[in-house]
């Protein structure tokens, strides 16, 4: 089974899960031309559901707790999977996001969250 991000990812994009994916099959929405080509893509990444190989490398890396195994996904997630088959979907919408580097070519360091950060973030997003 595919793995789903879920819109806990939103507006985060420090890419931790794909440092570790070992198929590139994460992807991030390209900028369009028209604003409006991008209103229906939240501003997170997104896995190929046909390349995930389900190794569930990207899990536990992602601080916001946003990656699920679809079987596991929690019912408030379930529009995600359709979201996610987007960039599989939609190909010239997406590109394989690439891990961020400074200018040596080393990988950046995360930012973790607080408990409390993660903690507001499922409020957010309607997880109690
Ligand atoms: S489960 Fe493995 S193959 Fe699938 S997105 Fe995560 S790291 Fe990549
Ligand atoms: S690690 Fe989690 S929150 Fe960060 S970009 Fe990946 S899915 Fe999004």
């Amino acid at each position: 089974m595919p793995y789903v991000i879920t819109q806990l990812c939103v507006d985060c994009l420090d890419k931790g899960c794909v440092e570790v994916c070992p198929v590139d099959c994460i992807y991030v929405p390209v900028a369009q031309q028209a604003p409006a080509a991008t209103s229906a893509l939240p501003n997170m990444l997104y896995i190929h559901p046909t390349e995930c190989i389900s190794c569930g490398a990207c899990e536990p890396e992602c601080p916001w707790n946003a990656i699920y195994e679809d079987r596991e996904l929690p019912a408030l997630f379930h529009a995600d999977v359709a979201l996610n088959a987007l960039c599989e979907e939609q190909p010239s919408r997406f590109a394989v996001a690439k891990p961020e580097r400074d200018a040596q070519g080393r990988l950046v360091p995360k930012v973790k969250p607080s408990h409390a950060d993660v903690a507001a973030n499922k409020v957010k997003r309607g997880v109690r």
